[in-house]
């Protein structure tokens, strides 16, 4: 029997949220219903089920227990009423928003959203006749001008890769809302622990399950949560007939991932509060021109971002970004010289992760479209892993102090 979550912490609905299939034996683990089809007991009981008429599994692709558990927790979790899985984090955003869309119809979405968002937006949508138009959402003026008769969808990830520029998740939501549109928020760097956008009015929640909520690198996987009927209609048109569906194995793992996750996050947050305070040491020393975290972004937003910290979100995560001031070079033999931190997209697991956009995650982008995205050859991203801190800041300051050593020595063979 499924117990009632109502008035559970967070913590506790990540350890047993979602009805766990049944076990014969009392197994404190929910077995892995790791199977294609299920058997009907008769002719009439599989009619039944194809007609709707009986509860019940008929195919994986449709349903599964194994996934279902997981789509229950992170409904709850979410706080939203009911979940759909997908087997990237790409399937659920393309089965999300292509569940809404036609031909003719209008999306308005961020200017800063993941790369692989951008492409599917502007590249695929376009060739079936959906519009998109890219605004920077932290400036509301722009983004209300943005809105026409036919837009439907409004799509926007807050913090925002690479930059973790903040947007206005309520704003945003009633601009769409006055227009009748959905608001589709990517939660993938914050998880439902530090930002839950459906109490900011976002209509959709869409993750790549791949980063923090399984958490351990070896899965990728897509969740989406929203309203039942929004729901429903992506499980059972796109998730179901274009069958970006996803497998109960890489479910059971992230079911498994996501106990912990309310001590990972904490610990996530914590590190990277101590790395962006020995980053900060170094920005005196010129080796970092900027720093990106929300809560020390150094311009004229800050205090907007600071309040949207206060108000929309408990913690800053655990992504940060800098510029170095002696660009690509600079950049790349910083990279080169870390030992223990790797050198890998993706974000989000217990290994500290580094990477460099331009040569990397934002290489599909033109050099001009990089710029204009203010995505320089300097820019390094570094996802903060749960290895200790002091760890993780003795590799990167051996690694500052070797490439500056390096630039000492090209000085003096200058001279
Ligand atoms: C990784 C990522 C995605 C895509 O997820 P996949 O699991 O790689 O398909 C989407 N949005 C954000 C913010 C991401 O970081």
């Amino acid at each position: 029997m499924h117990k009632p979550t109502a008035g559970w912490h967070a913590d506790t609905i990540a350890i047993h949220g979602g009805e766990a299939p049944q076990d014969p034996h009392g197994a404190l683990v929910a077995p892995l219903y790791q199977t294609s089809t299920f058997v009907f007991d008769s002719t009439h009981q599989g009619g039944q089920r194809f007609a709707g008429e009986e509860a019940g599994y008929i195919y994986s692709r449709l349903g599964n227990p194994t996934v279902n558990q997981l789509e229950q927790r992170i409904a709850e979790l979410e706080g939203m009423q009911a979940g759909a899985a997908a087997a990237t984090g790409m399937g659920a955003v393309a089965a999300t928003m292509m569940a809404f869309l036609q031909q003719g119809d209008h999306v308005v979405a961020s200017d800063a959203i993941y790369g692989c968002s951008f492409a599917l937006f502007d590249h695929l949508f376009r060739r079936f006749g959906v519009e998109v138009s890219f605004v920077d959402m932290s400036d509301l003026e722009q983004t209300k001008a943005a809105f026409r008769d036919n837009t439907q969808l409004v799509f926007l990830e807050t913090p925002a890769n690479p930059h973790l520029k903040l947007v206005d998740i309520a704003a945003v939501s009633k601009l769409a809302h006055h227009h009748k549109a959905r608001l589709v928020v990517d939660n993938t760097f914050m998880t439902p622990l530090l930002q839950r956008p459906g109490e900011f009015g976002a209509d959709l929640v869409v993750h790549s399950a791949t980063k923090y909520l399984n958490g351990h690198g070896d899965v990728v996987a897509g969740l989406v949560t929203g309203r039942s009927e929004d729901i429903e209609l992506i499980k059972f048109t796109t998730l179901k007939d274009m069958g970006a569906t996803m497998s109960p194995h890489d479910a059971w793992l992230i079911l498994r991932g996501l106990k912990t996750l309310p001590v990972r996050m904490q610990r996530h947050c914590e590190n990277a509060l101590a790395v962006v305070a020995f980053l900060q040491e170094m920005q005196p020393a010129g080796m970092i021109s900027r720093l990106y975290f929300p809560g020390v972004n150094q311009d004229e937003q800050s205090s907007h971002e600071s309040d949207l910290l206060q108000t929309q979100m408990k913690a800053a995560g655990a992504v940060i970004a800098f510029d170095m001031s002696d660009g690509f070079r600079a950049a790349t033999r910083l990279l080169d010289q870390l030992s223990m931190i790797k050198l890998a997209v993706s974000l989000g697991d217990a290994e500290s992760l580094i990477q460099h956009p331009a040569s990397m995650t934002h290489s599909p982008l033109t050099p001009e479209a990089r710029a204009a995205a203010g995505i320089g050859d300097g820019l390094v991203r570094l996802s903060v892993g749960l290895e200790h801190a002091d760890d993780i800041i003795t590799d990167l300051r051996q690694a500052f102090t070797s490439l500056k050593k390096g630039a000492e020595n090209t000085a003096l063979n200058t001279d």
